[in-house]
């Protein structure tokens, strides 16, 4: 059965390191991880998660982007492992969306990020896969794929005026 991470927040250490490439994507540990990660993103309201926010430093994480209570207009797609992610190519064209992380709760940013990227990764079968991503889906591979290289969304903003509690965002953006 898998079972729910913790979730690990801004200030441990995990979060801030270059995390290391996996080498063998059909052991246990990882294909675990995987089933962990999937669940524990959607019992948190997410659409992402790294394995860096649950202590793991390893190049995957999981995009599952679905409507939710913290994301009501997301689009739905299957929950997909992404191992050893990376970008090919971006458009030049950069736009900025609100994000949140659940490493960093209680606060909602506008964030700069490409509009389309190609991208590569291995699935959790170990086939490799080269994919376009736009919009919000591009918006939360790149957020992630930041997780790995200890990057969080708040290091992005372009001011902090661009910086919003979660009460204020329901209330203000979402209405
Ligand atoms: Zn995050």
């Amino acid at each position: 059965m898998p079972e729910l991470l913790e979730v690990i927040e801004l200030g441990n250490p995990v979060l801030r390191q270059q995390a290391q490439p996996v080498h063998d994507v059909q052991s246990a540990h990882i294909q675990t991880l995987i089933d962990d990660l999937i669940v524990t993103v959607k019992q948190a309201n997410g659409v992402g998660i790294a394995a860096p926010q649950v202590g793991q430093s390893d190049r995957l994480f999981i995009v599952a982007s679905r409507p939710n209570l913290r994301y009501p207009n997301a689009p739905s797609m299957e929950p997909t492992a992404m191992i050893n992610p990376r970008i090919l190519a971006h458009a030049d064209k950069m736009v900025k969306g609100w994000e949140g992380c659940l490493s960093i709760p209680g606060i909602r940013g506008q964030v700069p990020r490409y509009q389309a990227i190609a991208v590569e990764y291995t699935g959790r079968d170990g086939k490799q896969h080269q994919q376009e991503l736009t919009d919000f889906v591009a918006r939360i591979f790149q957020h992630e794929l930041d997780h790995l290289d200890g990057i969080v969304f708040v290091d992005r903003v372009e001011s902090t005026h661009d910086l919003m509690t979660e009460r204020e965002y329901q209330r203000i953006v979402v209405g």
